[in-house]
């Protein structure tokens, strides 16, 4: 048992409460009390005991929806747009990947992650190529929490554009449908419950309405999630309409992919009606803010969404649409994103966008009683951001000064099941120096195989 004393906890917790001079007592990966640093002192005199002073505490911050293959090819394809960016760019280079590369890029992806507080992610899409075992072991040992989900498809093709996949991303029905299955009786609980395996089909254009209502099936008998992108870009609500005569949430409850253990990400290009099926199903959603706006796609109906009751968790997405997985500042866009669309102060506050990072992530993922706030009861997922800075004096409200002014680099300590794995800045499940090393020969190499040359517009002489 050890006990955390004299932080700030935010606990995020069904009152909200924030806790001044606060203690949290661990044992067993698990919270046994969390009260004033007093309190526990007299109720455990002479447990172990680790000073927070001057550290604002907050549950661990979750990302659902994060590409790990995508980790090494940051900043690939900056201003372009969303066809030329996956067909002449992504899929080209991930197209090349091999299985080292993808362990590699989990890698980096895990140790950025971990390093800017998040404690548990969603992958949506893992190819067959990125060798789902090796990233399943990187899971494992670095500490953190995953939804590993693997890709399911059957049409090579991606919405309105005749624009067809690099022939290194494309795969067939029967073995995504089988492999996911070998994956899910492989490794579903695996970590001591950290890991678990869902289905990430394709967007409607790679994956027929007979499959994604097969793996609806699967899912529901295994209790497995799902997570799909939906409605990202204008063209794909055109699709649907021009194909299904649907609008995005009609043709996602008509194929099963709706219910509390669907995550559907983006989810830009929505009407009322779409806000109103989301709402009545118990469907979650992955807001990308910051992927949402480099990519110009729009911006998502978020205080809508709030307002109807729907449950909103956010996502950073990947190294090209990012560019980074820092969900610190994916809370900043979160807040301030809908200020400017709807010309109204008021809504999407700090503490929304820490409730979308934290416990809203946790529903998401399935796991709000788990994870997502400082209870008693829970797992010791939290993170620790040092505030004593120029930039983050004064701290009036400590959420607000996360969301709109801090960012991942403040982290200082991260555990996750009780588990220390940051500590003062430092990852220690993760060897940074050879991952970082190994990040940057092998994407060095995937551009050469990939036989594209990187120019940026200003000239590097
Ligand atoms: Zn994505």
């Amino acid at each position: 048992m050890i006990i955390y004393e004299h932080g700030t906890l935010v606990t995020v917790d069904p009152q909200r409460r924030i806790i001044t001079d606060g203690a949290l007592a661990v044992e067993g990966g698990r919270f046994i009390a969390i009260d004033k640093t007093q309190v526990l002192r007299e109720r455990f005199p002479a447990e172990p005991r680790t000073d927070l002073q001057g550290k604002v505490v907050t549950p661990g911050l979750i990302n659902t929806h994060v590409h790990l293959a995508q980790a090494m090819i940051r900043g690939c394809a900056d201003d372009m747009e969303l066809l030329d960016w996956l067909g002449k760019r992504v899929w080209v280079l991930q197209g090349n990947y091999s299985e080292e590369d993808g362990r590699a890029s989990a890698e980096l992806c895990i140790l950025e992650m971990l390093k800017s507080g998040t404690t548990a992610f969603v992958e949506c899409m893992l190819a067959e190529r990125y060798g789902f075992d090796g990233i399943a072991e990187v899971v494992v040992h670095s500490g953190i929490r995953a939804a590993l989900s693997k890709i399911v498809m059957d049409v090579a093709t991606y919405a309105t554009k005749d624009s067809w996949m690099h022939p290194g991303m494309v795969e067939d029905r029967e073995t995504t449908l089988k492999n996911t299955l070998a994956m899910y009786d492989k490794w579903d609980g695996a970590g001591n419950g950290r890991l678990a395996v869902w289905f990430g089909p394709r967007t409607p254009g790679g994956v027929t309405p007979e499959l994604y209502r097969e793996i609806s099936e699967l899912a529901r008998e295994r209790d497995m999630g799902i997570t799909v992108h939906l409605a990202e870009v204008q063209a794909d609500r055109t699709y649907l309409k021009e194909h299904f005569g649907q609008t995005p949430a009609q043709f996602a409850e008509h194929v099963g992919l709706v219910g509390p253990r669907v995550l559907l990400v983006h989810m830009v290009w929505l009407d009322a009606n779409d806000i109103d099926i989301l709402a009545r199903t118990g469907t979650h959603v992955s807001h990308n803010p910051a992927s949402n706006a480099k990519l110009a796609s729009g911006i998502a109906p978020v205080p809508e969404m709030l307002a109807a009751g729907v449950n909103v968790a956010l996502g950073t997405d990947g190294g090209p649409s990012n560019n980074t997985y820092d969900v610190v500042r994916e809370m900043r866009w979160a807040s301030y994103v809908h200020k400017a669309r709807t010309l109204d102060p008021m809504v999407t506050p700090a503490e929304a966008a820490l409730e979308m990072a934290t416990i809203n992530g946790a529903k998401a993922m399935g796991l709000e009683n788990e994870i997502g706030s400082l209870e008693v009861g829970k797992q010791a997922d939290f993170v620790a951001f040092d505030l004593d800075k120029p930039r983050l004096t004064p701290s009036m409200n400590p959420v607000s000064t996360l969301v709109c002014a801090a960012t991942g680099a403040d982290v200082d300590t991260v555990v996750i099941g009780g588990r220390i794995v940051v500590q003062a800045g430092h990852a220690l499940t993760m060897d940074e120096e050879r991952i970082l090393r190994e990040a940057r020969e092998r994407a060095a190499a995937v551009w050469r195989r990939a036989g594209i040359e990187f120019k940026p517009s200003w000239p590097i002489i």
